[in-house]
């Protein structure tokens, strides 16, 4: 069996008043494996205990298999939840500790053909009769996983459940992870700050800001058309260059995008996205570019859609199997708060209007979505002042094969490929590829 799980307007406040989850809908199919996404302390937890039922819902409504659930105990819900904390119990061994919900579930059966298929699914089988402490962390966490798929549940909540473990273990047991759930068929939600481990998992990633949901898509999807700047810095490894630029769209000429020192000629004739930038004509932006939009090669190779940048070498970051290049381009940076220095959602409650026009409602969802500016253009106001460095970090960083010869302070001509330029405006929104739809109104 498996189960439907929607969230309508669901909102979390504390007692002291923080709004830590702001009108959250989302609906996850049966047997979906969906992953919740976001920084340290946006409220990802929050909305997995509150699916579990451990956490009061404030607002909004929880619909299981269709029905209104607020209120169903959690022992009602059936659901196994796994945590970060193995918390297994120290004086059971691996079988009794699989094997205990099934016992408080049914007390006069025997849970041993369960808790034997269990452990032939995990490859556990010579564990059952070992202690959590004579386990290593990653066979712990296995027994912790045998303990929540033994009962059958309808759905599986994780929460983070892989974090304590070493790269290479959490790399094999998300793989195990993925499969089992597959094999088991159960609906899935689970939560991670981890973006390439919920890019590698999902079936639809739900990426999270400050209590707000800012997008909800496959892998892909948010990956290729990340709905803001947010989006686009949070997935993806090395993070998006973001740079600030400025439209230039005069009527007589071609129409760049200014990156400070240099800019992006848009060629003619323009395409549909970047003809539809003309109305930020005067205004600032910022350019999202992913490191493979560019490439290092000489301006006379350019390809259709490629146009040339210079960088300085500021230096150069093997990784093995490539390098990644970080240049100067004589442009500066654009900030997105929230991603390395999380910070709780304190904006006052807004008051639902229900008999709303339609532009009250889009403005409504569109402020709901950004949950305050998701860029900042500039250095932000509280940010230390100081002299500039003499030396400007690299604000463009260019993926390249292991055996490039480049040195700091080289010279070196760049091609951008057009197809991949982001354009997003002040307030973080997307607005080249431009969004392919209208906000969904649809209650
Ligand atoms: P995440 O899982 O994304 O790291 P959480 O859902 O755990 O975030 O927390 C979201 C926010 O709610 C955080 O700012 C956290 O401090 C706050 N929070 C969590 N639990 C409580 C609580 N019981 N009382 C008040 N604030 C809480």
């Amino acid at each position: 069996m498996t189960r439907a799980i929607s969230l309508h307007d669901v909102s979390k406040v504390y007692t002291k008043g923080t709004r830590v989850v702001d009108r959250l809908s989302l609906d996850i199919a049966p047997g979906e494996f969906l992953v919740l996404l976001g920084p340290s302390g946006c409220g990802k937890s929050t909305v997995l205990r509150m699916i579990a039922g451990l956490e009061d819902i404030t607002d909004g409504t929880l619909l299981l298999d269709g029905e209104r659930s607020n209120d169903l105990p959690p022992s009602g819900r059936d659901m196994a939840m796994v945590f970060q904390s193995f918390a297994l119990y120290p004086s059971m061994t691996s079988g009794d500790n699989i094997g205990f919900p099934l016992r408080i579930e049914n007390p006069g059966g025997d849970p041993r053909p369960r808790v034997d298929a269990t452990a032939r699914m995990l490859g556990i089988e010579d564990l059952l009769d070992r202690y959590p402490a004579q386990l290593s962390g990653g066979e712990r966490q296995r027994v912790a996983m045998g303990r929540a798929i033994a009962r059958h549940p309808s759905a599986f909540l994780m929460d983070e459940p892989l974090s304590n473990l070493d790269a290479k273990l959490r790399n094999h047991l998300r793989a195990e992870i993925s499969k089992l759930t597959r094999e088991l068929g159960a609906t899935t939600v689970y939560v991670t700050h981890d973006q390439s481990e919920a890019m590698s998992l999902g079936d639809r990633v739900a990426v999270m800001r400050s209590g707000v949901l800012q997008q909800v898509g496959t892998p892909r999807e948010v990956y290729a058309l990340p709905r803001n700047v947010f989006v686009a810095a949070f997935v993806g490894t090395p993070r998006i260059n973001l740079l600030r630029g400025l439209v230039r769209a005069p009527l007589d000429g071609a129409m760049t995008i200014s990156l400070g020192k240099q800019f992006l000629r848009l060629p003619e004739p323009l395409s549909l996205d970047h003809q539809l930038l003309r109305v930020q004509q005067g205004r600032e932006v910022i350019v999202g570019l992913r490191s493979e939009a560019v490439r290092i090669a000489k301006h006379a190779s350019a390809r259709p859609g490629e146009v040339p940048l210079t960088g300085l070498v500021e230096y150069v970051e093997f990784q093995g199997h490539e390098a990644l290049v970080h240049f100067n381009t004589g442009s500066r940076p654009a900030v997105v708060p929230d991603l390395e220095n999380p910070r709780p959602a304190s904006r006052p409650a807004r008051r639902r209007r229900r008999d709303g026009s339609v532009l009250d409602r889009l403005r409504e969802r569109a402020e709901a979505l950004r949950a305050g500016s998701v860029a900042v253009l500039d250095r932000p106001a509280d940010a230390a002042p100081g002299p500039e460095p003499a030396h400007l970090p690299g604000d463009l960083v260019v993926r390249t094969t292991p055996d490039i010869d480049l040195r700091h302070g080289m010279q070196v001509p760049l091609l951008v490929d057009l197809a991949h330029l982001f354009v997003f405006d002040q307030h973080g929104e997307r607005i080249c590829p431009a969004p392919a739809r209208l906000p969904d109104l649809a209650e």
